[in-house]
């Protein structure tokens, strides 16, 4: 099996206009728009967004599970995703565990504008890990699932369990700093675990997820029939 690459020290610049359009935030209030500079300020101080991969092998694919490296990974979406090829990378990427010494601080509009930044800390691990990927091994174009996102059949959230353990050694809290909890959820929760792999075709698990009216919503639900043109089988990478 290859190494886990950590990368620790990805640079991140917040874009101030753009969060605090969406948090809609004007500056004719001179205190909030203080209390939002100081923050910014303070979290761009502080933070170390970070992720960690591993190039695995596909040994084998069966109907419902992707084999990688030994460890099987049951989801029908995946296999017919991955299609031909028999390679993924495992990931874990997180706003990381720095700005939590500010919280104690701050007052509940503050804390949820500390959320946004985090957000946006994780959206800048996974752009970077995705570049990094991208370079090193040339593939133009990657795409990735997680356990538990879209629906609860496409790749359950128990499957946290042998990427943490097994694909990444149990190395994922000594090496960026996210605890799996005993609910399969992660801490910091502004972090993100899965697959990448190359494909040819925009593809995420929004596409098959039904839950109405989510703000991270990345792509619009497709059709089954849809979803079934863009899964043919494609040349290995
Ligand atoms: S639509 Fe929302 S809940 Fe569904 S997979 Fe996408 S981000 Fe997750």
């Amino acid at each position: 099996m290859s190494e886990i690459i950590v990368l620790d020290a990805i640079p991140f610049q917040f874009d101030s206009g753009e969060l605090s359009a969406k948090l809609h935030l004007t500056e004719d209030d001179a205190e909030i728009s203080r209390a939002w500079k100081n923050l910014i300020d303070n979290v761009t101080a502080l933070a170390r967004p970070k992720a960690l991969f591993r190039e695995c092998s596909v040994d084998a694919v069966t109907e419902d599970t992707v084999v990688a490296e030994g460890v099987p990974l049951k989801s029908r979406v995946m296999v017919r995703q991955l299609g031909e090829r028999r390679r993924l990378f495992v990931y874990c990427a997180t706003c990381g565990t720095e700005t939590a010494v500010l919280e104690e601080s701050l007052d509940p509009l503050e804390r949820f504008w500390l959320e946004e930044l985090r957000l946006a800390l994780l959206r800048r691990a996974l752009a970077y890990l995705r570049g990094e990927i991208s370079r090193r091994y040339r593939i133009p174009k990657l795409a990735g699932m997680a356990p538990g996102s879209g629906d609860a059949d496409v790749w359950p959230l128990e499957e946290q369990i042998p990427l943490f353990e097994r694909l990444l050694e149990g190395r994922v809290t000594e090496s960026i700093g996210v605890e799996l909890t005993d609910s399969l959820l992660m801490v910091p929760c502004k972090s993100s675990s899965g697959v990448l792999f190359a494909a040819e075709h925009d593809f995420t698990t929004c596409q098959l997820c039904h839950r109405k009216n989510c703000p991270d919503r990345r792509s619009p639900r497709r059709s089954p029939l849809l979803q079934a043109s863009s899964t043919t089988p494609t040349k290995m990478v």
